[in-house]
């Protein structure tokens, strides 16, 4: 029986979710739940002097918001806990101490002077930022040279060191990655990574392999900055556990911006947040709007990240998180960098909002709504409205701009546009037909606009040449729906009072 799949989204809570993150999450769990395998969320956080405030929260909050809850967390539980590293703190020194064991690391005693100048000596303009590496490893203080015994006493006396992976020289070290097929390094040209810190911390490449490991992960699905750091990953895992036992690797493409790489600056150029929320960066305060806040509803934005790298082989481009979860393929994610079009995020929008029933996002809408002055007491007069008007926004502030008018009266009514055609028998047509109004049962658009017709007909008048003032009396200017429609939600009272007022400022 093949293995359970168990996947795992693994960041480091240095700051708030790019767009190239929250990617790496969905295609994380379209392939778990697709395999019916487990979604897990890792927080690796043994870089403490990166460690931001308040990351941790915004990762889950951002997954939450894109609804792509985590099987197990540091927020859902789950057997494998916990899931912080630095909670796992003292499970790493024993995979470290067992490599220096059977000869693959070395203790290294260093002070941080030594390292300077040791970099100062060789730093030539071929080579700005020397390496501890095979070339240097024997020039310095570690367990490789020092005898035995001065190790030990060294050792005991607690004497700051860190455990280094002793790279071998000239092996080429390969993998199939899911996406990207055969890839290999040269071994000679990577440096003696450190593995456990002085302060007995692992680093990433010790954390992420032993954790990998021990959370019995059989993918792992990660940016592409993280290949260079395969090669020592895939020696960790030969070296510890067997590559047997190693999850099978998919580097997923940068995501790109219209000029290359996408940065958070090109986000504020743009005029787009890489966030998915806003964020708050608590070293400078700077807040970032984000999707959410700009008005993206969530299908859309999943839809479109989905869509970045990936298609399903048809012109198909509108899928639901269900359909995504049936149809993704790993295999099928592009090799090449997926370039990121704001005006393509927000079609998506715009057809998901088509799409969606109103009270999908009425709540945000009230929301934008309120901060104008409106507040909605009338929920279901509220989804008549969105309904209405829905396929005429793109983004969810648009809601304010086609619909205020059902919820603000036009205090004055400027006949301008109708002025030139305007008479004393055009005015006497909405007196009449707003009498009859008064006893119409059946408050129907189709009623509504038959009646107007009838009459327009009997009064010897276009009907076309009314529908604009009549428009005018509803909204206060040439701008909504088909006014008939309008009446319908607007309803009978309300409508009658409006063209009764604006008949009493009618030239
Ligand atoms: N902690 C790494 C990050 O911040 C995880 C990389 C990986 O998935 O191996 O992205």
């Amino acid at each position: 029986m093949s293995k359970k799949v168990r996947v795992r989204f693994a960041p480091s809570p240095t700051g708030g979710l790019h767009l190239g993150g929250v990617r790496t999450v969905l295609y994380n769990y379209l392939f778990a739940k697709q395999q019916g395998g487990d979604f897990i969320v890792r927080i690796e956080d043994t870089d403490q002097s990166r460690y931001v405030a308040g990351a941790e929260e915004y990762i889950f909050e951002t997954l939450k918001w894109c609804g792509l809850q985590p099987d197990e967390s540091t927020q859902h539980g789950g057997d494998f806990g916990p899931y912080r590293q630095s909670e796992r703190k003292e499970s790493y020194r024993k995979y470290a101490e067992d490599l220096v064991e059977k000869g693959f690391a070395y203790y290294a005693f260093d002070t941080g002077e030594e390292l300077d100048a040791m970099r100062s000596r060789l730093r030539t303009a071929d080579n700005p930022s020397p390496q501890y590496d095979r070339t240097v490893r024997m020039d310095m203080r570690n367990s490789l040279l020092l005898p035995k015994e001065e190790v030990d006493s060294l050792l005991q006396q607690d004497t700051p060191h860190v455990i280094r992976i002793k790279m071998p020289e000239g092996e080429t070290v390969s993998f199939t990655d899911v996406i990207r097929g055969e890839v290999s390094f040269d071994t000679s040209v990577i440096d003696d990574k450190v593995l456990l810190k002085a302060d007995g911390m692992p680093t990433y490449h010790l954390a992420v392999v032993v954790d990998d490991y021990l959370m019995q992960i059989t993918h792992a699905f990660r940016g592409e900055e993280w290949l260079p750091s395969a090669p020592v990953h895939i020696l960790l895992w030969r070296y510890l556990f067997g590559e047997e036992a190693m999850p099978q690797w998919a580097h997923l493409p940068l995501i790109l911006g219209p000029s290359g790489k996408l940065s958070k600056r090109d986000g504020a150029k743009y005029g787009f947040p890489v966030f998915g929320m806003n964020w708050k960066d608590p070293k400078t305060g700077e807040v970032t709007e984000g999707f959410k806040e700009a008005g993206f509803v969530p299908e859309a934005f999943v839809n479109m990240l989905a869509m970045l790298g990936w298609n399903d082989g048809t012109e198909e481009e509108v899928f639901s998180l269900e359909e995504l979860v049936q149809k993704f393929s790993i295999e099928k994610v592009h090799k090449g960098g997926a370039k990121f079009d704001f005006d393509k995020a927000k079609w998506f929008n715009h057809e998901w909002i088509k799409k969606l029933p109103p009270t999908n996002y009425k709540l945000q809408v009230k929301n934008i709504f309120a901060a104008k002055g409106v507040e909605i007491m009338d929920d279901v007069y509220f989804e008549k409205v969105l309904e209405l008007v829905k396929d005429r926004c793109t983004l969810l502030p648009d809601f304010w701009e086609h619909s205020f008018f059902f919820f603000k009266a036009p205090k004055e009514v400027d006949f301008t546009p109708v002025l030139a055609k305007w008479n004393v028998s055009k005015k006497d047509f909405f007196y009449s037909f707003n009498k009859t109004l008064h006893s119409i049962n059946d408050w129907k658009a189709s009623s509504l606009e038959t009646l107007f017709k009838q009459l327009a007909e009997s009064a010897g008048i276009k009907a076309g040449e009314l529908q604009l003032p009549m428009r005018l009396m509803l909204v206060g200017g040439k701008f909504g729906p088909p006014v008939f429609e309008i009446a319908e939600v607007l309803g009978k009272a309300e409508t009658i009072t409006r063209i009764e007022s604006a008949l009493e400022q009618a030239p």
